[in-house]
């Protein structure tokens, strides 16, 4: 994946030079500008909003609807915190690979809205998210493996009690040095009744480089869906929504986890186009339910 800018929204498309909000607290515009800005792109401003009334990394505020969902809400805000019309807003998740558990994903959404007609288009991007950083750690553990980590100012880290607490004081977030770490760490012992404490990345966008690459790469797939025009009704927005497992099992055909069906459809007319995915017919028997239960 490239940088540059991909001028999808040239050659005379609808939004050219349209001004659209981004809804951030987190300086997510200039990342979402590499991708839809531009000569001919959207021309972007940020709304000041605060999005974490809408649920937080840290648990805080519990996030209340799909990530999806969300990025939609906060792309209305922009609209009316800055009476434009377009309105931009991001969301991302992370969870564990459904299959390889140690291994954290990664998902970004990055939501375009058209408050007069209420069209929405969404981009997507998946990945790995192997910088992820989630440790239990005790009062005897000397937190020297953090060192480079910090010093790198890729990240930056959170420490809280590691049960019980999901508020207040005793969470110490956006730890950038190795001396506040400690600090940190012993403010969570003294708050645990076993005296231990989880590190884990501060996954806030301002605060988590690693998180802007897939948020670049959602902005890049919105950009794509807006130059797509859909097979049925020529409006922009045609695209892929989900992906759906059921490839049959190499040995004895049994639906698997593995992806079968890419879903395909247009925001405007709904058209759904389900797509097989090359080379999804034979499933490794490894992920089979009746050959390796
Ligand atoms: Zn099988
Ligand atoms: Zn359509």
């Amino acid at each position: 994946m490239t940088d540059e800018v991909p001028r999808l929204l040239s050659h005379g498309h609808e939004l050219s030079g349209a001004r659209a909000a981004v809804a951030t607290k987190h300086h997510k515009t200039a990342t979402i500008a590499r991708a839809l800005g531009g000569p001919e792109g959207l021309h972007l401003q940020t709304a000041v909003v605060d999005t974490d009334t809408l649920g937080t990394f840290t648990g805080e505020t519990p996030r209340p609807g799909t990530p999806r969902h969300t990025a939609t809400v906060k792309a209305r805000w922009a609209c009316q915190d800055s009476g434009l019309d377009l309105g931009v807003g991001s969301e991302g998740s992370f969870f564990p690979h459904p299959e390889v558990g140690f291994i954290t994903m990664q998902v970004e959404h990055v939501a375009l809205t058209k408050a007069s007609t209420g069209l929405t288009i969404i981009g997507t991007a998946t990945g790995g998210a192997p910088w992820a950083v989630r440790r239990t750690i005790a009062a005897e553990d000397d937190l020297l493996e953090f060192r480079d980590l910090l010093a790198s100012g890729a990240q930056r880290l959170i420490v809280r009690p590691a049960t019980g607490f999901t508020d207040g004081p005793v969470i110490s977030k956006g730890i950038a040095s190795i001396e506040r770490l400690r600090d940190a760490a012993r403010t969570a012992f003294d708050h645990d009744e076993a005296g231990r404490a989880v590190v884990e990345s501060d996954l806030r966008a301002h605060h988590c480089g690693p998180r802007h690459h897939l948020i670049h790469a959602a902005a890049r797939d919105l950009a794509l869906r807006l130059a797509t025009r859909c097979p049925a009704c020529a409006s922009f927005g045609f695209g892929r929504d989900e992906s759906r497992p059921g490839a049959p099992c190499a040995w004895c055909g049994t639906p698997t986890a593995t992806l079968r069906h890419h879903i395909y459809s247009c925001p405007t007319c709904h058209r759904t186009d389900v797509q097989t995915i090359p080379g999804s017919d034979r499933a490794d028997p490894g992920t089979c339910p009746e050959c390796n239960p």
